[in-house]
């Protein structure tokens, strides 16, 4: 038998306190980590990639430009012109100021090809000659046919090495413009290329350099870089319009991540500078601390729910006890009973068992209270119903029904088995000193017993059991008495 009854359930209660909670934590974490999120993105799309962008644009101003200098001054020669103009007569003579040039300027190599003999000059003197039917000389054909005053050239061979080699070929005319050759020098840069590395090793962007077609043609080595931005489907989607606009930001998705892009336009190289950013890549750092701040909330919420539960269930406890107990014996009072009652008899549709009631009575309490006065009855009350309660099993009940009558309900049990329990409880009440100060004082009752026949109301049945209380008493108190369709059936020790 529960020790009171539970009047409620708090369940909602902490449901909707742990659903407050949460949705509060949840709000406020996720809030921070978008409002984050967008200073991250605004900081890449507004200083990371352009600061980038303009450190290798001044980077490679200082590798490249300066070679397509050189190539124009050396285009503009006089002495070169002249040198072609008056017939290329001495190699010698050309090849003192090819050796000149390439010193000067630290190139890899400086030449000249004349474009009446196809003499290709270093600095060596004549190396040989070009031919419009060998591959490796394509660039002069190339650089003849071409509108532009010059041109870039990295080798393919030699790009994907650690030093890049670039070729300037610039055309050289004549004094009245006629194109009479090229000239220019290769040298090899890897500055560049290593200051791209250094930023992707350092902030994980890509850079590359891409030329109008959307080839890259300059990169810092990175494994898995496609060559053809236009094999990137997120890219390729958007870059006709990158090449067209020069310069700007961009975001496209590739492989299920947001990439931002800034891109510009190095005139003086015709290429573009990519710098591209895999914005997942950047968020690793804030996507940490929103797991963490979530991990703290859930547990806060966790510790307030619990302590939550804690604290009601001992104030719930204490208002169930006090509004289903009976202050001076502790048993149930009746409005705790009717509640029980009602939940057997819901059980008994269900699953039925024998249930039996059993209704006691102190004998002569009047003059217990009489000769001893009323704080002595009440504690001989006290022993009574707790030495009733101690008797019980726990499945069963105990019940202060009236002044000092007790009603038991005992589920599971039939009248007979009924009628040796309300025998032992009377024993038990017989035999006890209920104030041991005053061993004098000693106590009785009777019990009437009956079944629940399983159709009756339980009122019914406790009148039963009241009637056969009443043919104990009559029959001279100290009793238990059985309650029968005939007359009750009156046992006495
Ligand atoms: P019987 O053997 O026929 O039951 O005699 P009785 O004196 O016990 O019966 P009666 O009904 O005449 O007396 C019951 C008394 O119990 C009357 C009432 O004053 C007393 N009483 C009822 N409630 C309390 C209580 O809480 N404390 C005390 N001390 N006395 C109570
Ligand atoms: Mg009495
Ligand atoms: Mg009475």
């Amino acid at each position: 038998m529960p020790r009171h009854l539970k009047i409620g359930d708090r369940r909602s209660l902490i449901l909707i306190l742990s659903l407050l909670l949460s949705a509060g934590f949840f709000a406020t974490t996720l809030f921070g980590y978008f409002v984050s999120k967008e200073a991250i993105r605004s900081a890449i799309i507004g200083q990371d990639l352009p600061l980038t962008s303009s450190n290798i644009y001044s980077e490679i101003q200082k590798d490249l430009v300066r070679p397509v200098l050189i190539s124009s001054t050396m285009a503009h020669d006089t002495f070169l012109r002249d040198w072609v103009l008056r017939g290329e007569k001495d190699d010698r003579e050309l090849a003192r100021y090819l050796a000149e040039v390439k010193l000067r300027n630290n190139a890899f190599s400086s030449f000249f090809v004349s474009d009446k003999t196809r003499n290709y000059y270093t600095s060596e003197g004549a190396f040989k000659q070009v031919s419009d039917t060998e591959p490796r000389d394509a660039w002069y054909y190339r650089v003849r046919n071409m509108r532009d005053d010059y041109e870039i050239n990295v080798d393919p061979d030699l790009a994907n090495r650690d030093a890049l080699t670039i070729f300037i070929n610039y055309r050289v005319s004549d004094f009245a413009g006629q194109y009479i050759g090229a000239t220019g020098i290769g040298l090899t840069v890897d500055s560049v290329r290593h200051l791209i590395q250094e930023y992707q090793a350092r902030f994980q962007r890509t850079i590359y350099f891409a030329d109008a077609t959307g080839n890259v043609v300059l990169y810092g080595g990175q494994k898995g870089l496609a060559r053809d931005l236009r094999s990137r489907p997120g890219l390729a989607a958007i870059l006709d319009r990158i090449l067209a606009e020069r310069s700007g930001s961009y975001q496209f998705l590739d492989g299920g991540d947001n990439h931002i892009l800034n891109v510009n336009y190095v005139s003086e190289l015709k290429w573009y500078l990519f710098v591209e950013q895999n914005e997942e890549v950047s968020l690793a750092g804030i996507r940490q601390t929103l797991y963490v701040n979530l991990a703290i909330s859930l547990a806060v919420t966790l510790v307030v729910i619990f302590l939550t539960h804690l604290a009601l269930g001992r104030y719930q406890s204490k208002i169930e006890e006090m509004a289903s107990t009976d202050k001076l014996t502790g048993l149930l009072n009746r409005h705790a009973f009717s509640i029980l009652i009602d939940k057997l008899m819901a059980n008994y549709r269900r699953n039925p068992q024998a249930i039996t009631v059993l209704l006691a009575d102190v004998d002569h309490f009047k003059s217990i209270n009489d000769r001893y006065g009323h704080r002595v009855g009440d504690e001989v009350l006290t022993s009574v119903a707790h030495r009733l309660r101690w008797t019980l099993r726990a499945a069963d009940f105990a019940v202060r029904w009236g002044g000092e009558e007790f009603l038991m309900v005992l589920p599971g049990c039939a009248a007979e088995e009924g009628r040796q329990i309300a025998e032992k409880l009377r024993q038990a009440v017989a035999a006890s000193i209920p104030c041991p100060n005053m061993p004098e004082i000693q106590v009785s009752i009777c019990i009437g017993v009956a079944q629940f026949d399983g159709i009756e109301s339980t009122d019914h049945t406790v009148n039963r059991a009241d009637a056969a209380l009443y043919a104990a008493k009559a029959a001279g108190r100290n009793r238990v008495c059985l309650a029968g369709a005939s007359a009750p059936n009156a046992s006495q020790s």
